[in-house]
């Protein structure tokens, strides 16, 4: 988008790549230095796996201008440079010298405090990835790599011997267990588990079990979402292992329920390959959609229409839009808007702390709606037996110790990016016909 390839048509006698570099580097240090963002492997799968309208969020003003003077400037600069070519021989001795010159002075620098600069370079592992334009292109290749190595590995099937416990075969009417990932919501701000302000009003009205120590399975969707659904815990868990191996959701049909599932974000990342998936990302849908995309209430609706369908055990995955950031007003009805006045641009430079804390409040006080909602309407359902399980997949940094939105590299991921909200639902049948309780 922002390379200037211009500069080949200018001046050939530079490599469009040194003007491509130049570009790359103003784009990550925007988002090192305003956000916090670690430009890692993850980070640029996160990158690749987005979608366009997510993305276009993160295109700000600041964001412009900023790559406009410290990307496209120099680059258009270095256009102006002539380059004098060398013999051969002069080359190589000259770029020698060159090299060795800077060791010398990378070493010097280092040896000025050796005791110090060694503890750092070895605790602060996130400091390579903020050597630019390096980071993003040995990422990508890392990332192509990865990739390669999964296309290769043999796929393996999980829970063969998957059956319906005693319990669950006994059941005389169809079990509908609803399973919502959240996106992007953090423990802290759950009302549920402590937070002073009252994010969960409505939850708090339900018959339903908090978790308040759950830690996520990575920092960012692409990451996490995989982990969850799989057999492998988070030190075990890897891209890898995740593409080459059924998950939970293959058990659970194996053991006779229908599973679909049923996105309002950035897709399953290949966890309903086997399932029944539909999106609704991009619906039509005036109640709930506009700007290309649809607040998660659209997912009740969607519920409610396949209700009158469902005739034997079936689950059903919602996957929200939840508290994505930076547009955090536009994840809940402007009627709705609790906690003011609220952060109303995903510029956040332009906005206070208050202002960005109440808008993503109000994201958990929708989700807390949405989620609410839900309940009454599955307890509403006489004909089946229901239950409701809810978890986000990461969290969300509000600018706590110079960090925004989320996508840390775990091992320095603060709590808000780990810590997530849990909660469960069981419908009195549910548990008379199960033996669970909430
Ligand atoms: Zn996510």
């Amino acid at each position: 988008m922002l390379r200037s390839c211009v500069c080949v048509r200018f001046q050939p006698a530079v490599a469009p790549a040194h003007c491509d570099l130049v570009c790359l580097s103003a784009v990550t240090s925007f988002y090192m230095d305003q956000l916090g963002i670690v430009i890692d492997r993850e980070m640029i799968q996160n990158v690749v796996t987005t979608t366009i309208t997510e993305g276009k969020h993160l295109i700000t003003v600041p964001f412009v201008l900023w790559v406009g003077l410290a990307g496209l400037l120099p680059a258009v600069l270095v256009l102006f440079i002539r380059l004098s070519h060398r013999g051969f021989v002069t080359s190589i001795w000259q770029n020698l010298l060159a090299f060795v010159l800077c060791g010398v002075g990378f070493v010097g620098l280092i040896a000025t405090d050796l005791k110090g600069n060694a503890s750092v370079l070895r605790t602060r592992i996130d400091l390579k990835s903020s050597f630019q334009p390096l980071a993003p292109i040995v990422e990508t290749f890392r990332y192509g790599a990865m990739l390669t190595r999964s296309a290769t590995l043999e796929f393996n099937e999980i829970g063969l011997d998957a059956v319906l416990a005693a319990d669950f075969k006994a059941a005389k009417i169809p079990k509908l267990t609803v399973v919502v990932i959240g996106e992007t919501a953090r423990a802290q701000n759950f009302s549920l588990g402590g937070y002073k302000r009252i994010t969960n009003p409505e939850l708090a009205k339900k018959d339903i079990a908090y978790f308040d120590n759950v830690s996520s399975c990575g920092t960012s969707t692409a990451v996490s979402l995989p982990c969850m659904f799989s057999k492998f815990d988070r030190a075990a868990y890897s891209f890898e292992r995740g593409k080459s191996h059924e998950n939970v959701l293959d058990v659970i049909q194996r053991a006779g329920y229908r599973v679909e599932w049923i996105d309002n974000n950035t897709g399953d990342k290949g966890l309903a390959a086997r399932a029944i998936y539909s999106s609704v990302t991009y619906a039509n849908d005036p109640e709930f959609c506009g700007e290309g995309e649809c607040l998660d209430g659209i997912l009740g609706a969607e519920v409610a229409r396949r209700l009158v369908d469902i005739q034997s055990d079936t689950v059903l995955v919602l996957h929200q839009i939840g508290s994505h950031g930076p547009s955090y007003y536009l994840r809940y009805p402007q009627a709705s808007e609790r906690f003011q006045p609220a952060c109303r641009t995903s510029n956040f430079s332009d906005c206070t702390a208050q202002e960005l804390t109440n808008a993503y409040d109000n994201t958990i006080a929708y989700t807390d709606k949405v989620l609410a909602d839900l309940i009454e309407l599955l307890a509403a359902q006489s004909g089946l037996s229901t239950s409701m399980i809810y978890v986000s997949d990461h969290g969300e940094s509000l600018g706590e110790k110079g960090l925004y939105l989320h996508g840390a590299p775990y091992f320095m991921a603060p709590d808000q990016q780990t810590k997530v909200p849990m909660l469960i639902w069981l419908s009195d049948e549910y548990q008379r016909d199960t033996g669970a309780d909430s």
